[in-house]
């Protein structure tokens, strides 16, 4: 089994569902006591987020590109950046290294192209909905067009990312009002929803829906499980 490397704590919250998917799948596959061999670098998301909001991307990906290095050091083989937002920064750490980044687009393109979903709806950060990274991706590498909410809804959207998943404040009002965006959004022609960031999955679930959901943290584990245990 190969070694997976974390770079975490954006959030910690998410991180920790990222940690217990890793092992839950590697489990799955290989049964009895196995579980994920893996090493992680987890921020303190405070600093990051100051970074983010002020735009000062360039220390961000520095900071990346620490953390890159650091888990390598520590025996990683690959790098998974548990967030979608800063997959903006993906190519400067995937340059920075050797070893291969295990990109959360490309994973949930993948399982897009398995289903007949054709628009979905990216729910994210205003970083990750609103910037050409994650969209411009998802449509020039995998021809997959996403739509997003409107202003007002990207507003909630991002707020209650920040101010209460990421924090861990899970709540039934905020519940109902992503359910109502994706409402609006069915209304417009989306057909799927992507969970792009990767604590939506802490509010909501398949089950809330009845269109098919993309949740970017189980996509993304699994597909760094399949890397961790290609060839076993
Ligand atoms: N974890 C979130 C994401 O997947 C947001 C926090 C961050 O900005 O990293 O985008």
């Amino acid at each position: 089994m190969k070694t997976i490397g974390l770079i975490g704590g954006m959030s910690w919250e998410s991180t920790a569902v990222y940690y217990q998917l890793l092992n839950r799948y590697v489990q799955q596959a290989l049964g009895g006591l196995h579980s994920a061999q893996l090493v992680m670098w987890s921020f303190d998301f405070a600093e990051i987020e100051e970074l983010q909001a002020c735009g000062d991307w360039q220390t961000a990906a520095g900071r990346m590109i620490a953390a890159a290095r650091r888990i390598k050091k520590g025996g990683a083989e690959c790098v998974v950046l548990c967030t979608n937002t800063m997959h903006k920064l993906a190519d400067e750490v995937q340059n920075a290294v050797d070893i291969p980044l295990i990109h959360i687009v490309d994973a949930t393109a993948k399982a897009i192209a398995e289903t007949s979903a054709e628009k979905p709806l990216l729910l994210a950060t205003r970083y990750t909905m609103e910037q050409g990274f994650y969209k411009g991706r998802l449509s020039a590498r995998h021809d997959i067009d996403v739509c997003v909410p409107g202003e007002e809804d990207r507003q909630v959207v991002h707020d209650i990312i920040y101010n209460e998943l990421c924090r861990g404040v899970i709540s039934d009002a905020s519940k109902q009002k992503y359910l109502a965006i994706v409402q609006r959004a069915r209304a417009d022609g989306a057909d799927s929803a992507i969970f792009g960031c990767t604590e939506v999955g802490l509010l909501l679930s398949q089950r809330d829906f009845d269109i098919p959901i993309f949740n970017s943290t189980a996509i993304h584990a699994r597909a760094a499980v399949e890397f961790a245990l290609d060839g076993t």
